[in-house]
């Protein structure tokens, strides 16, 4: 039977890669994102208006059952405490954890009434370390590790699991537009900053969206039915350094 996966983010990066992944093992996806997408279902949307999320996943639900929500759009933003104005704040905050905080409580109700759902968080390995000039997003993403532990212990008795996967350096387009904006300000070579970036990896090289889909896929099937409340490293070890 086919089953239903409302993604947030889902027009670009590692949310393009689970839609495919997901339409790939017989799901329908409903992507909920700014930009235009021809993969899957698209619904225009804002995750930062809460009240938009929950009109457009209230009536997929009303014609569907919602096995998935992976909550995935997201934005980096470079800079230590100090460069971070209150403007920047909010608006890291509002997509990455405000967003995230939409999709759940919208997806919710109708996962208790049905007495199941999995509902992945794309966090960040920045939600088990710090890393530099990331003091926003290092904020955003051990946000978002909290609420996927909190959301698990709240509604492990509706039989809803909620995990978060925390990605390594993954190669997209954030990726990408964080290295061009690093080097426009300092000047540096790209390619030596995207070698320099690779070396770092205790596997020598970044992570491919299509390796994080691979984890999101297991988690959201029934061969995950006893995981809920974990972190998801998907780093190629750069944690465990
Ligand atoms: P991306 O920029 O390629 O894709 C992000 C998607 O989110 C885009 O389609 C964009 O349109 C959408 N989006 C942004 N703001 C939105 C909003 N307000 N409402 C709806 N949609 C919005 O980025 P990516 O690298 O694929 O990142 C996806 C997620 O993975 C993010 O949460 C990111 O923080 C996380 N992540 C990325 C990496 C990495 O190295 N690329 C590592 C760890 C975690």
């Amino acid at each position: 039977m086919t089953k239903v996966c409302v993604i947030t983010g889902g027009s670009s990066g590692i949310g393009l890669s689970i839609v495919k992944l997901f339409i790939e093992n017989n799901y329908r996806v409903f992507n909920l994102d700014l930009t235009p997408s021809s993969t899957g279902d698209f619904c225009q949307c804002d995750v930062t208006d809460v009240t938009q999320v929950r009109n457009i996943i209230d009536h997929i639900a009303s014609e569907h059952t919602i096995d998935v929500l992976v909550s995935n759009a997201g934005i980096h933003f470079s800079a230590n405490i100090e460069n971070t104005s209150e403007e920047a704040l909010e608006k890291v905050f509002n997509i990455n954890v405000k967003g995230a905080y939409a999709a759940i409580k919208s997806v919710l109700p109708h996962m208790k009434t049905q007495h199941s759902g999995s509902i992945i968080l794309m966090a960040s390995d920045q939600a088990l370390i710090a890393k530099h000039n990331s003091f926003a997003y290092n904020l955003s993403k051990a946000a978002l590790a909290s609420i996927a532990k909190t959301t698990a212990l709240d509604y492990a008795s509706f039989n809803i699991r909620a995990n978060a996967v925390c990605p390594g350096t993954i190669e997209t387009p954030l990726y990408h537009n964080a290295i061009n904006n690093y080097c426009d300000k300092s000047g540096a070579d790209k390619t030596q900053v995207h070698a320099e970036e690779a070396a770092l990896q205790p596997l020598n090289r970044l992570g491919q969206p299509e390796e994080v889909a691979e984890l999101v896929l297991f988690l959201a099937s029934d061969n995950a039915k006893f995981i809920t409340g974990s972190l998801q490293v998907i780093d190629g070890g750069y944690t465990a350094q």
